[in-house]
């Protein structure tokens, strides 16, 4: 069975985060290891970190995610804030690997008018670069699929197919599958038919063995709008049964599935309650 759960704040430190998780019913977390609307992290003490750790034990959460900074573009064609972008994403590498993490899910990028196949040129070299920079560590880095919106890239699998072939470390890259992402995209994985045609071209493209996450998320916006605006299970255009039929498919039994829909934290509660209802 998929360990179901949600993004969970880390406000006061990182060490609150399992227990935040434990009372919304969460079996898996996502988390941001730092601030996600600022260059620079908090480094975290030793201390704040074993707590965590002790934590994460008490509160039985299975498996923990984390999510890179939303400031972070890996294909900016701005000289400045490559590097900065760069920077950043090797010191999320190096919080997640202290925190044990194994998989970090991060947005490919957005090609700024340089268009789409030299941003996912540009993507592969960063994460050469972060790699090579925190050689001693083996996290998982999981592209997500994205929305299309703008200029961002990656919201086909030949694009996220594309990057993990010019990289130099494949068996360090994954997939995170969003579910409102895909959708926006053009995929149709709300009816039955569509849904085993999205995961068969997966595979037939990326191979299903890449795919390590899925964050649940309904669409405020239709099939194939382009549009990244994330909903309640069940509020939105794609419905619940995409969510059943999602957390029963074997294929993806023990791989997190992490709910980011907009609202207090109050709804995830519910969401994550229909979720393991859902699962037989
Ligand atoms: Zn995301
Ligand atoms: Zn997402």
């Amino acid at each position: 069975m998929p360990y179901i759960g949600c993004h969970v704040s880390i406000s006061n430190g990182v060490k609150n985060a399992p227990l935040r998780g434990h009372k919304l019913g969460c079996e898996a977390i996502q988390i941001f290891t730092a601030n996600q609307m600022q260059w620079r992290g908090a480094p975290i003490s030793e201390k704040s970190r074993d707590t965590y750790l002790k934590e994460i034990e008490k509160h039985d959460i299975r498996i923990v995610v984390s999510h890179d900074s939303y400031l972070i573009n890996l294909s900016s064609p701005d000289p400045g804030k490559l590097a900065l972008s760069r920077k950043a994403f090797t010191e999320e590498i190096q919080r997640s690997a202290f925190l044990k993490i194994p998989y970090i899910v991060f947005h490919p990028g957005s090609h700024m008018g340089k268009g789409d196949d030299a941003a996912l040129q540009t993507i592969a070299e960063s994460l050469d670069y972060c790699i090579e920079k925190v050689p001693d560590t083996d996290v998982s880095l999981l592209l997500e699929i994205t929305a299309g919106q703008g200029s961002n890239v990656g919201y086909k699998f030949e694009h996220l197919r594309t990057i993990i072939d010019r990289n130099q470390y494949p068996s360090r890259l994954g997939i995170c599958f969003d579910t409102c992402h895909a959708f926006a995209a053009g995929y149709d994985i709300v009816n039955e038919v569509g849904y085993n045609d999205t995961f068969q071209k997966f595979d037939d493209i990326i191979g299903l063995d890449r795919l390590k996450v899925f964050h649940l998320n309904d669409s405020k916006k239709p099939l194939g709008s382009r549009v990244d605006r994330h909903h309640q299970l069940g509020e939105g255009f794609m419905g619940l049964d995409i969510f059943y039929r999602l957390v029963n498919d074997e294929r993806f039994a023990n791989l997190p599935m992490i709910l980011e829909t907009p609202g207090d934290e109050e709804h995830y509660a519910r969401e994550i309650q229909i979720l393991k209802d859902a699962r037989k």
